[in-house]
């Protein structure tokens, strides 16, 4: 089965370009026996993709209907029996009608009027058709609908958009090559080579009940409907429910026995209610896609503090002890004396052997400078040097060497998480190479923290084994 469909996506990508999303979502939707709603301007392809998409069901009664604002039930339903009139009952002849399709294809669908609306809604929601007394099973797995706009504010219309759990919005295509294509194109009927069978897509249906749904896609499903509710999203719990029911078919289909967390933006196109929310939703679906896993954010932390500590690290032992004139104190290195002379600015300090009292913060604006000691110094013949203290050089380099160890672990340890993020993307049919590309990207900014890491990592090493010399 899951070759058939990937040789239908393929057929049917082949005919209609830059419409992956739609195919794919549309295949999932039938096998999931949930209704498509194709939302765009006129002339983007929506009937004849439609169309050919209920192709690829084997022997199934389709029904397509361009509907009106004056469409009556007879032309949906089926026309009064004129027999059954005679003896006093109401019935439609439905053969040839929406009561008996497996799937169907209603253009315009917003434009139904309320003399159809009622039992439209029943057959799409119940599956059911109340013929006059008698209440019928419709054998239908989808019905595709098709409109330019999203409907007016109205109840009932409200009620039949919310019945179309898969939603595409079609814009014209953006590629000019395709376009070009689609101008002089194909206008021979496509017919796929392989098709899927009724049965086959009732059993398929029945069979995924047994799969199982991973805690951490049950705790981003919760986590994503309190989003939604406090954003202006709103999601009914029937929807809810039926979207987890499309991922088990997806899972299925795939011939996995669980929903794992990658599966989610498969979701995509069954979570938005206006158009201008579709970007939002992607993107969160993208992140949760690859949400938990291996963590760096311990590691890159200790990695920061470590560096900046190595760089407070540095320091100069004072070749002659300076003594604080003002205050009285001395000081025998180098950082001792920068914090005192930048906590008062107006202290003045001595050396041995030596009466000038020497300003040091005569430059506010180069705090780290105190120019004129350094000046001396250098006459002196003892530059300023800072170094990393030995003993602490040696802790520091341990450190360091010990966490290259750790760093070399998690990195195979996340080649080996991607490598099977990738595999598990490659076998699943039910995502785009867009959708792909995007988990992947959503990944990498984990492959990109490790290289910044790696980078952090051997800038620390050299400040802990650099002298930097301090120009007066
Ligand atoms: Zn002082």
């Amino acid at each position: 089965m899951r070759s058939r469909i990937v040789t239908l996506s393929k057929e049917l990508n082949e005919n209609f370009r830059e419409r992956d999303e739609e195919i794919a979502g549309s295949l999932l939707a039938m096998l999931s026996g949930e209704h498509v709603l194709f939302i765009g301007p006129p002339g983007t392809a929506k009937s004849m993709l439609a169309r050919e998409l209920c192709k690829s069901i084997k022997e199934g009664n389709f029904f397509y209907y361009l509907l009106t604002r004056f469409t009556t039930p007879d032309e949906i339903f089926g026309p009064l029996s004129l027999s059954s009139l005679q003896e006093d009952i109401f019935r439609r002849n439905i053969k040839g009608y929406l009561p008996t399709a497996h799937v169907s294809f209603l253009d315009e669908i917003f434009k139904a009027n309320s003399s159809i609306l009622n039992s439209l809604l029943t057959i799409l929601n119940e599956r059911k058709y109340h013929n006059g007394c008698e209440i019928l099973d419709v054998p239908l797995i989808s019905v595709f609908g098709a409109s330019n706009e999203l409907p007016e504010e109205n109840e009932s219309l409200e009620a039949l958009y919310d019945r179309f759990l898969f939603r595409f919005y079609i814009g014209y295509v953006q590629d000019e090559t395709n376009f070009v294509d689609i101008i002089l194109g194909h206008s021979e009927d496509f017919t796929p080579s392989v098709q899927l069978t009724v049965e086959e897509i009732r059993k398929e249906l029945q069979e995924s009940a047994d799969v199982t749904i991973d805690n951490d896609v049950m705790d981003s499903i919760v986590a994503l409907r309190k989003e939604f509710r406090t954003s202006s999203i709103s999601i009914s719990d029937r929807r809810w429910k039926k979207m987890v029911g499309v991922l088990k078919v997806a899972a299925h289909s795939l011939g996995r026995a669980n929903v794992d967390k990658s599966m989610l933006p498969i979701l995509k196109h069954m979570l938005w209610n206006r158009p201008e929310e579709k970007v939002t939703i992607r993107k969160r679906l993208v992140e949760m896609a690859v949400a938990g896993g291996l963590n760096l954010d311990k590691e890159q932390q200790y990695l920061q503090d470590l560096h900046d500590s190595a760089k407070q690290l540095k320091d100069f032992d004072l070749p002659e002890v300076v003594t604080c004139k003002s205050c009285g104190q001395r000081f025998f290195n180098w950082k001792g004396l920068q914090v005192h002379a930048s906590a008062f600015h107006d202290h003045a300090y001595i050396l041995p052997d030596d009466e000038t009292l020497y300003q040091l913060w005569k430059h506010k604006v180069s705090p780290h400078l105190l120019p004129n000691l350094i000046e001396l110094y250098a006459t002196r013949g003892h530059p300023v040097i800072l170094t990393t203290p030995p003993q602490e050089k040696e802790l520091y380099i341990k450190e360091l060497d010990d966490f290259q160890e750790d760093m070399g672990t998690l990195e195979e340890d996340l080649g080996r998480e991607r490598e099977a993020l990738v595999g598990i993307l490659n076998n699943n049919i039910w995502l785009t190479p867009r959708d792909r590309e995007e988990i992947m990207a959503q990944y990498d900014i984990k492959t990109k923290a490790m290289i910044k890491m790696k980078k952090l990592h051997s800038e620390t090493r050299e400040i802990v084994l650099s002298e930097d010399v301090i120009e007066p």
